[in-house]
């Protein structure tokens, strides 16, 4: 049996603001949408925060047994500088600060986002479209919400009219924002702006004379609306409604508001079942701004090339750190709490370490089925991970007792604690033991070295030698295999 059916997972929906049990539309199966980054810099640690916590949703999904496509997309057009649908996109000007096509700066910021994801152990998710590769049913949407009676065009732009939508349906049913409020709040756009009313949004906006990314349209050459890409893609791919729909906080006005509005105009239905989102991350509880020189890229935090943290830390030492916060906290990014983390990781690495030497004992002085349930539990509870780490910490105390001959287990109650801890720790959490890493990449360079000196035998015709290499790997375990293009070697 599936494990979803015996476990009911709860989420808090930031569209009802309450813990909601989890129902996908169709039983077994999961449709999550995740904005993604906008490729026009290096990956945001506030934003790797977010996709971290949704690779866990994603992994405890999975091992639930449902069939999950996950679609997290990559904004590589359209995303203007501020939201007021004013300013230069955001790629473009980087291109133009650096002199090289924009599509350059698409492929420079994926590559970094990916290799960054990497390095944090992150699954790929089902489907990562792009926004200019959906440029056409970008258009298609507009034609249909220009149809419906909910959009207008003004030299050759094409704006979302809040005002129309808003009688008939509820625009600020996700951020609890009054369209009378925001009328009164915006900024007069000192007549610049186009729209009728300044509350509207862009769905299409023709191209000045200087930008270079542009896409014929009905209304003008020009570019979609960045709001528009995630109605679109997520339709595309998940359906008219899906299940989760994810993103950082600060996308939840206007960004996701402007979503439901263009879905739910051209579909008619609620586009999105459970909205999450995760909180702001701080570094030395301060906001993150490149302009304060208080910013770390996720990277540095790996190299330890950087005047923030004193020293190197280790990617699975941040994902462990991460998953100590709730997600819907804010996390506090510091040197002294992720030491904190680093002894804690270390000490969870080394039970686990020895986890393969226990034996089993006659009977069990711990009780492993209530504890297993008490790990779902945590993480049916809206992906509570820091209490989820804080049973694998009870665990990490039973193990310590039966080395030291206090407590034991008996060969079922064993094998099941172990196979928990391994799930949870590296299935779902994403953990890395780096212990095992460290030693397995050791154990390749050493024998990639015998290789080599077989190699320069081989070449002085020292067959004896050769052959002893060869023949006393195979002892250890470790086969020799000479091809065309050099030597490889398998481990068994
Ligand atoms: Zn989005």
């Amino acid at each position: 049996m599936e494990l979803y059916k015996e476990n009911q997972l709860k989420i808090y929906n930031s569209l009802n603001k309450s813990k909601e049990d989890f129902k996908p539309i169709t039983e077994g199966y999961v449709g999550m949408y995740v904005c993604g980054p906008t490729v026009y810099s290096n990956a945001h640690l506030g934003n790797v925060r977010t996709f971290m916590f949704f690779d866990v949703v994603y992994r405890y999904l999975l091992h639930l047994g449902y069939k999950v496509r996950y679609v997290r997309n990559i904004t590589d057009a359209g995303h203007l500088e501020n939201d007021a649908d004013e300013g230069e996109d955001r790629i473009a000007k980087k291109a133009r600060l650096e002199e090289i096509e924009p599509m350059e700066v698409v492929q420079r910021y994926t590559v970094d986002f990916h290799n960054v994801l990497k390095n944090y152990n992150f699954l790929p998710p089902s489907i990562e479209p792009t926004a200019t590769g959906h440029i056409v049913e970008q258009i298609e949407m507009i034609k249909e919400i220009i149809e419906k009676g909910f959009a207008y065009e003004v030299n050759g732009s094409v704006y979302f009219d809040v005002l129309a939508y808003n009688k008939s349906n509820h625009y600020g049913i996700l951020s609890g924002r009054k369209v009378e409020d925001l009328i009164h709040n915006t900024r007069a756009l000192d007549g610049q702006s186009d729209k009728k009313n300044p509350q509207d949004f862009a769905l299409w906006k023709k191209a000045e004379e200087r930008h270079i990314m542009r896409w014929p349209s009905p209304w003008s050459d020009g570019f979609p609306g960045w709001h528009l890409e995630c109605s679109v893609m997520s339709t595309k791919y998940l359906g008219e409604s899906f299940d989760i729909h994810g993103g950082g906080m600060d996308l939840k006005f206007p960004h996701h508001e402007c979503e439901i509005a263009q879905s739910q105009t051209c579909s008619g239905v609620k586009p999105v079942n459970y909205w999450m989102h995760t909180n702001m991350l701080l570094l030395n509880s301060q906001k993150m701004a490149k302009s304060t020189g208080n910013f770390i890229l996720p990277n540095e935090i790996l190299s330890g090339k950087n005047n923030i943290l004193p020293k190197a830390f280790s990617a699975s030492v941040v994902r462990f750190f991460n998953m100590q916060a709730n997600y819907r906290s804010i996390l506090d990014f510091s040197g002294e709490a992720l030491e904190a983390s680093e002894k804690g990781h270390a000490k969870l690495m080394e039970a686990i370490t020895f986890l393969d030497k226990i034996e089993a004992d006659k009977a069990s002085t711990f009780d492993v089925k209530k504890w297993k349930k008490a790990c779902y539990d945590a993480m049916n509870d809206d992906f509570n991970t820091p209490i989820l780490i804080s049973h694998l910490f009870e665990a990490v105390k039973v193990i310590n007792q039966i080395k030291e001959h206090k407590a034991g287990l008996t060969n079922a109650d064993l094998e099941e604690f172990k196979t928990t801890i391994n799930v949870f720790v590296f299935d779902i959490l994403g953990l890395m033991n780096e212990a095992t890493q460290d030693s397995s990449e050791k154990i390749n360079g050493v024998v990639e070295l015998l290789i080599k000196l077989r190699k320069e035998a081989r070449e002085n015709k020292d067959w004896a030698l050769s052959d002893q290499i060869r023949d006393e790997l195979i002892e250890l375990g470790i086969q020799l295999k000479d091809g065309k293009e050099g030597t490889t070697f398998s481990v068994n």
